[in-house]
């Protein structure tokens, strides 16, 4: 999908709505419109990049600096003691619906393992 095309450039552009969590200068977080638990919240870099597939060396300060969000959006909604999974779908046969990248921040109930 093209950049004009994207539902979260769209969001980040303000052409529709969601509930931020989270906004600076190189990502914002919003929740999840069909949260798949207590807490889910997607962490999304303002640069359109299609997938974890696409980002380069260059992405390498953009894509910590999104984990770290994470896991202070996950530490505000006190998920740090009972855990909280960041997940990062890259390409549809792993689950990826929208082609911005994007980091899934899910917790407030037992999390099981492997996912299906
Ligand atoms: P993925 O399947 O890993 O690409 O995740 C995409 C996520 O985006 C899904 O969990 C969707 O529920 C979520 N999503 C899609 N559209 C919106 C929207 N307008 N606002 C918030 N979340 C959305």
């Amino acid at each position: 999908m093209s950049e004009n095309n994207c539902i979260f450039c769209k969001i980040i552009a303000g052409e529709i709505p969601a509930t931020f969590v989270h906004q600076d200068e190189r990502c914002v977080a919003f929740d999840d419109i069909n949260p798949q638990a207590p807490v889910h919240v997607l962490v999304i870099p303002r640069e359109h990049l299609e997938s974890l597939d696409e980002a380069s060396q260059r992405d390498e300060a953009l894509l910590g600096h999104m984990l770290r969000v994470a896991a202070r959006i996950a530490n505000e909604r006190g998920l740090s003691e009972s855990g909280y999974r960041t997940v990062i779908n890259t390409g549809a046969g792993a689950g990826q619906s929208v082609f911005h990248l994007h980091a899934h921040v899910i917790g407030g109930r037992a999390l099981a393992w492997p996912p299906g």
